[in-house]
This record gives structure tokens, C-alpha cells and sequence, in this order.
């Protein structure tokens, strides 16, 4: 319960409200000073094709907080998009994950690996995205076919035809895109066909319990269904047991990340994984 101070001053009389927005400042403080203070690093976790080969990797965000250690972006993704911090943040992991590529091209048994990359709602509706990306591309000499962004159904909420356009432009340079999440928000099938999409991405809200949960079994099987007619390949996230893995291999779903192959690594650990396999 707040009270109006004058103009813009609140005061917070609940202790508990207190803390919350406290430690909320403290948050948004500490995620300010990161951005310019290269406290952010990539981790990277495998994606495999049916024959368990490594394709590529998903880039995951990890904050190196000086007192708290590694922080997952579960604790900070939502305030950098509120307080818009997620724009220089975005721009961050862009440049972070095709410096990356761009080195790796040059090592033999690294080249032939995608990255994925998570673009956040507010980072896509940005008017200069399509420039960003592409800039950042050039700038690295990076090959756009070696970068898939990551989107969420959320941005469908939007602009559906800006979405496009966008898509587009990027998709003919060669980007690829792939539908993260699916399932869990509000897409419209109908938006769906017209996206220029690669691929859909089980949420690993529907993989945890595919084993005993028959509603769970029926939506990955409809994604399944969904990608094979619509063109796009499937991905399953959170597969963390062979038989997940077989069962999904059952349904038709033969690219799978999650702990089963290996857990988001730092550089040097994914590097190493990646010579071992
Ligand atoms: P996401 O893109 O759906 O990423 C998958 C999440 O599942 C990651 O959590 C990953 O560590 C976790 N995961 C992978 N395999 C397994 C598994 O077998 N079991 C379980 N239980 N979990 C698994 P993480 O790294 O904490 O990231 C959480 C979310 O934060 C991501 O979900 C993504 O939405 C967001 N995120 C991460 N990095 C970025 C970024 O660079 N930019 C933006 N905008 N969002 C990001
Ligand atoms: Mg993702
Ligand atoms: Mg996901
Ligand atoms: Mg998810």
C-alpha cells in the first residue's frame, strides 16, 4: 500500500512491499552497471540431430554478479525488459554470440556449428533490429547461415506484419529462425504459416513429463504434426533422459537439447565437450 509524497515521491508503508521494491532498485542498479561493466558471459548448451550429432548450440546469458556469482537470466531478463535495459543487453549477446561463430569458423572441428541466439520481444520490435543484426554480421564476418535467433510467440501479439518484414529481410540473408517455447503462449496458426520460420521448439514444460502425462504426449505430438506440415523442423528442449529422447524420437522429433546430452557450459567446458563427442 503506497501513499503519494507530492509528485512521483511514493512512499511504502508495507515492510514486505519495501523489501520487494528495495531489492528491485538493487537489482536494476546492479543490471545498469553490468552493461557497462562486462559482467555478462555466454554459456552454451548442445543441440544433436537424430543421430546424436552435434549440430549447434543454444547461447544462454549468465550474469557474473561480484558478490552473488552467476546469476541465470530467470532472475534478470524480465527487469532488463521492463527498464528497457534488455536494448544494450540484446545488443550485447548479438555481438557476443557472432564473435564467437566468427572464431570458431576459423577451427576445423568448430565451423560447421549454429548458434542460437534468444531476441526478446522489445529487442525485435526495435526499428533499426534488421540493421543491428545484420551490421553486427558484417562487422564480425560472421555467416548469417551459422546464426538462428530464437523468438517467442509473444511477439505475435504485435505487429504481426512489422514481424514479417523483418523476418524476412534477415531470412534472405540467410538467418535462420526458430520458434522457442512453442505451446506455452498465444499463437495463432494462422500467423504461424506465414512467418518465415526454420523451426519450433517444444517447450520443456510439455518434454518433463511426456512419459506419464498423456495431454503432455498429445501437444508434443501436435507440434510434431504442426512442423511436418508446415515445413519446419522440431526441436525438443529440457530432454534430460534417453527415454525422453526415444519416445520423441517415436513421435518424429529427432533434434533434442537439454541435460541428457550436456548442461549451458562456459566456453572453454563447451569447447572441450564438443572435442570429445
Ligand atoms: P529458453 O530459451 O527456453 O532456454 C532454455 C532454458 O532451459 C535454459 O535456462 C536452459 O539452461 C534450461 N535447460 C536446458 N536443458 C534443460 C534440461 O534438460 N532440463 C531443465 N530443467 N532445464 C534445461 P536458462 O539458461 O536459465 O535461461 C532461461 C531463459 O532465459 C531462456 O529460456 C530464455 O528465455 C532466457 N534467456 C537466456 N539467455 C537469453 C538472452 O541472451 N537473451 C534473452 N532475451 N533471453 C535469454
Ligand atoms: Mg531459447
Ligand atoms: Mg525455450
Ligand atoms: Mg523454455
Amino acid at each position: 500500500q503506497a501513499k503519494a509524497v507530492g509528485r512521483n515521491t511514493l512512499r511504502f508503508f508495507d515492510p514486505e512491499m519495501q523489501a520487494v521494491v528495495t531489492s528491485r532498485a538493487a537489482l536494476e542498479a546492479g543490471l545498469r552497471r553490468a552493461v557497462t561493466s562486462d559482467e555478462f558471459l555466454l554459456y552454451y548448451q548442445a543441440q544433436v540431430d537424430g543421430q546424436g550429432h552435434l549440430t549447434g548450440c543454444e547461447a544462454l546469458l549468465r550474469w557474473q554478479h561480484p558478490e552473488r556469482g552467476l546469476v541465470a537470466p530467470g532472475e534478470f531478463i524480465a527487469l532488463a525488459e521492463d527498464t528497457g535495459l534488455i536494448l544494450p543487453l540484446g545488443r550485447w549477446v548479438l555481438d557476443a554470440a557472432c564473435t564467437q561463430l566468427a572464431q570458431w569458423a576459423t577451427r576445423p572441428e568448430m565451423a560447421h556449428l549454429t548458434v542460437a541466439v534468444n531476441v526478446s520481444v522489445r529487442q525485435f520490435h526495435q526499428a533499426d533490429f534488421v540493421n543491428q543484426v545484420l551490421t553486427v554480421l558484417d562487422s564480425t564476418g560472421t555467416n548469417p547461415q551459422r546464426l538462428k535467433l530464437e523468438l517467442t510467440e509473444s511477439l505475435l501479439i504485435g505487429d504481426v506484419e512489422d514481424v514479417i518484414a523483418k523476418m524476412s529481410i534477415l531470412k534472405e540473408k540467410g538467418v535462420g529462425f526458430s520458434l522457442d517455447d512453442f505451446g506455452t503462449g498465444y499463437s495463432s496458426l494462422s500467423y504461424l504459416k506465414r512467418l518465415p520460420l526454420d523451426q519450433l521448439k517444444i517447450d520443456q514444460g510439455f518434454v518433463r513429463n511426456i512419459l506419464i502425462d498423456p495431454n503432455d504426449a498429445a501437444i508434443a505430438r501436435m507440434v510434431i504434426a504442426l512442423g511436418d506440415s508446415l515445413g519446419l523442423a522440431v526441436i525438443a528442449e529440457g530432454v534430460e533422459i534417453e527415454a525422453q529422447r526415444d519416445f520423441l524420437a517415436r513421435l518424429g522429433c529427432h533434434a533434442c537439447q537439454g541435460y541428457l546430452f550436456c548442461r549451458p557450459l562456459p566456453l572453454d567446458q563447451f569447447e572441450a565437450f564438443v572435442r570429445r563427442v
